[in-house]
């Protein structure tokens, strides 16, 4: 289900903090990852007039390739079959999704500096823009976390959706803990049937119901930080104006967020 990986990096120190988490996806049963910087050209069409644009390609290519190499080095030594993509140059969010549809991955792995500018909000990030644009599960870690999958806090609405079947095969494969998280919507009430139900879907896995109330992107994080989870996993949803639910859970989580 998840045996390749794109791991997307802009080479930035919290990107690269990635690599060092990739021990604990051998559980997951992943086999090779990908490896994928992208020169991004949407910072100097936009800025300059006059920027030698094949000039800055190749300085930021030479500066690039041996880092990559190296970043290659690191994820074969962890045992994985790892391929290096030769940096494109475009927009980076449009050629992450691309390249993940060439390789045929399973899952885009990715970091996000959760920047919360007016800008960032309007047009979203990066991995907001991944996220929105890829048709697979999207994993953005924005800190480095120990064990990301022995307690993962997973946001369910009751509505039958992709991501719960991942948070099951990975539950039974790394041996998780699930806390299935609702969040209550105004005059929402719970049937007792209904709980009877989640404790059968997730027949088999260590399983802990929490029920919150409130504005479900931030009860969320919140509902993870209070149960110690160590990531996230939330449906990829609608989008509207002001973005979907998995969108302000990866701005606000510190947590690995997973969606799908
Ligand atoms: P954000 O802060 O949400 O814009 O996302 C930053 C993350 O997006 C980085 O950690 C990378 O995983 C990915 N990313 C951003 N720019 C690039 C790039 N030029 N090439 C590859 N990945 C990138």
């Amino acid at each position: 289900m998840l045996k390749k990986i794109l791991y997307a990096t802009d080479l930035s120190e919290k990107s690269l903090a990635i690599i060092n988490m990739l021990p604990d996806f051998k559980c997951l049963g992943v086999e090779e990852v990908v490896v994928l910087r992208v020169i991004n050209l949407t910072r100097v069409l936009g800025v300059a007039k006059g920027i030698d644009v094949d000039a800055y390609i190749k300085a930021i290519e030479e500066e690039s390739l041996p880092k990559l190499a190296e970043i290659g080095e690191e994820i074969s030594k962890i045992g994985y079959s790892v391929k290096v993509i030769p940096p494109p140059a475009g927009d980076p969010v449009g050629e992450i999704v691309r390249f993940a549809k060439e390789e045929k991955v399973d899952m885009i792995l990715m970091g996000s500096r959760g920047r919360s500018t007016i800008k960032a909000i309007l047009l979203g990030s990066t991995a907001e823009g991944v996220v929105r644009r890829a048709n697979l599960p999207v994993m953005v870690c924005k800190n480095k976390v120990s064990k990301p999958f022995s307690r993962i806090l997973y946001a369910y609405d009751f509505t039958a959706e992709n991501v719960g079947r991942y948070v099951k095969f990975i539950a039974k494969s790394c041996n998780s803990k699930v806390i299935v998280a609702h969040v209550l919507e105004k005059g929402e009430i719970i049937e007792e049937d209904r709980l009877d139900q989640i404790e059968m879907e997730f027949e088999n896995i260590d399983v802990k119901i929490v029920i919150g109330e409130g504005n479900p992107p931030k009860e969320i994080v919140k509902m993870a930080e209070v149960e110690n989870a160590n990531s996230i996993f939330v449906g990829r949803g609608k989008r509207g104006i002001l973005g979907s639910t998995a969108d302000h859970v990866i701005r606000y989580s510190k947590v690995p967020v997973f969606v799908a």
